[in-house]
């Protein structure tokens, strides 16, 4: 097998200006792959682009609440690269957190609109695009551990990152037809801006507590671990495995702290 896990693969990666998106792009360039950086954050998707080298990577703005734009970036990949093998749905936001009691509609909408209707939107162009051109293309969505447990007073983002699974669930059942693989990664929590955000602590203060509540210990989760797990996802080693949540958790989900030994 090629050391070079994506040798001349084609991607797209939505959210890859920053965080779990931006460690993957890297990831995946380092593995022979073409990235289009997808984002709305312009100037940092630029610097990201540049960075990695302008001749594997490039910059998109794309908003995957709309439509055409996410259309267009198929597009783009498709003219600049002359097809598309993996469509990385990642772009999300933390939403309002508030619990159901003090359900904020707007932030709940908001959420969605990002991180149930723009995954929808993406897979829909991205497997279009494939179907057309017979490619047996690779789909990954990051969802969250919050697909698998609830997170206590964030109903929005639970139930977006819950929604997701239905999302790759059913397209991995009507895209296997074609060779389509459809998964979903899980991860816990990584420090980036958006999980920083929450918590409103910096990186090193978000590592600590991921740390300290992890059931994994001598390892600290860092966004490139998320990347890895895509990075199996869009390769030839995941041939056969199609609607998957790979939970990168570190046996968080899996494990109750509360249950004593019975
Ligand atoms: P991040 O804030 O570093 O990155 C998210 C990126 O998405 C940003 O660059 C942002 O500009 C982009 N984005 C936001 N709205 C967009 C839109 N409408 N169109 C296109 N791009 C948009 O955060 P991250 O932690 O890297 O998040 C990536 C994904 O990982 C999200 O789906 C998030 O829910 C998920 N996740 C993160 C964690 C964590 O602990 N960091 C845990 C579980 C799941």
């Amino acid at each position: 097998m090629s050391k070079l896990r994506l040798e001349s693969k084609v991607a797209i990666i939505t959210g890859a200006a920053s965080g779990i998106g931006e460690a993957t792009a890297r990831l995946f360039v380092e593995h022979g792959a073409f990235v289009v950086v997808a984002d709305i954050q312009d100037e940092l998707g630029h610097q990201v682009a540049a960075s990695i080298g302008l001749v594997k990577a490039s910059y998109r703005h794309c908003d995957v609440r709309d439509e055409k734009q996410v259309e267009e970036t198929v597009a783009y990949a498709l003219e600049k690269y002359g097809t598309l093998d993996i469509m990385y749905s990642n772009a999300g936001i933390a939403g309002s957190a508030t619990g159901i009691l003090d359900l904020d509609l707007e932030g709940f909408d908001s959420t969605m609109a990002i991180n149930v209707r723009g995954m929808a939107i993406t897979i829909k162009h991205a497997a279009r695009a494939m179907v057309a051109r017979k490619i047996r293309g690779s789909i990954i969505c990051t969802t969250s551990v919050a697909a698998s447990i609830a997170g206590c007073g964030s109903s929005s983002y639970t139930a977006s990152k819950h929604a997701i699974l239905g999302l790759i669930r059913s397209a991995c059942g009507e895209l296997g037809v074609h060779g389509i693989r459809v998964n979903c990664v899980s991860p816990f929590g990584v420090a980036t801006p958006l999980s920083c955000g929450i918590v409103n602590l910096d990186p090193s203060g978000m590592e600590d507590l991921t740390y300290a509540i992890s059931n994994l210990k001598g390892i600290v989760l860092k966004a490139r671990h998320i990347g890895e797990a895509a990075l199996f996802l869009a390769s030839d080693e995941s041939a056969f495995i199609s609607g998957h949540n790979l939970v990168v958790d570190g046996g968080f989900t899996v494990v109750s702290q509360n249950i004593p030994p019975l």
